[in-house]
């Protein structure tokens, strides 16, 4: 099944309303690759400026809450974020689940809500290393997925990221073997949890990917785009990866 690649970059804790002039030139290399989407996930505190800006590049969050609206001191809200011109959100990012030891269901529970609010909700799982070198990686990500992605999900709103612990900002990148493998256990696990739309659900890599490893990792089978960190933050090393896409 043909699957339109996603190149997302996940700026993290970074930046402030000068860092948005970056978008110019990814903007300008998105609507040169219209076969590709983009997007970028600034700190949520830019997506309005952002949106205002380059009101022609996709925006998203990098997490929400499970619910609507309440008591919940310093979280935001899905039909917050999607108000102030999110289109995605990053849900169970691994910083996350170690910094606010966030579970396989509360990750359910932020993609649940990111779909009621008409968000595309990018789940991520990965491994650590001491996982991998137990050779548990693909047990630890399948039960991940079992876990974190809702039985209704449908490729619609649903997006993987498969980001191994230690390939996140360690320059330190699996072989493509290990990539094909793991994206291609992602494949059945979805499969056996939300059937048939598995196969439209876009699995993306990320870990220490740029301009140079791009072009490789995304000709690997399964592999539906890229979930970037470091290299998002400038325009003259995200726009490379954007074109290994296209
Ligand atoms: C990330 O944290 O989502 C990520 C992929 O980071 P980096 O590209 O910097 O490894």
């Amino acid at each position: 099944m043909a699957r339109r690649k996603l190149i997302a970059g996940n700026w993290k804790m970074n930046g402030h309303l000068d860092h948005l002039r970056e978008l110019h030139g990814i903007e300008k290399a998105a609507r040169a690759h219209p076969q590709v989407d983009v997007a970028i996930c600034p700190p949520a505190t830019l997506i309005a400026a952002a949106v205002a800006r380059v009101p022609g590049l996709a925006m998203g969050a990098q997490d929400c809450h499970s619910a609507d609206k309440g008591a919940h001191t310093g979280c935001l809200a899905a039909p917050m974020l999607r108000e102030a011109g999110a289109q995605y959100v990053i849900v169970g990012h691994s910083e996350r689940r170690a910094d606010q030891g966030e579970t396989d269901e509360d990750v359910c529970g932020k993609a649940e809500a990111a779909h009621r609010h008409g968000l595309m909700a990018i789940v991520c799982v990965g491994e650590t290393e001491e996982e991998r070198d137990e050779s548990r990686a693909e047990a630890v990500v399948t039960g991940q997925i079992a876990g974190s992605v809702p039985r209704d999900a449908s490729a619609d709103w649903l997006v993987v990221a498969y980001e191994p612990v230690w390939a996140i900002g360690t320059g330190r990148v699996p072989t493509l073997d290990d990539v094909s493998a793991m994206h291609a256990a992602i494949r059945s696990k979805l499969a056996e949890t939300i059937g048939e739309e598995a196969q439209g659900v876009r699995i993306l890599y990320g870990g220490s990917m740029n301009g140079d490893n791009a072009a490789d990792l995304l000709a690997v089978p399964n592999v539906d785009g890229g979930l970037v960190g470091g290299a998002s933050l400038s325009a003259d090393k995200f726009v490379p990866i954007v074109e290994a896409g296209a």
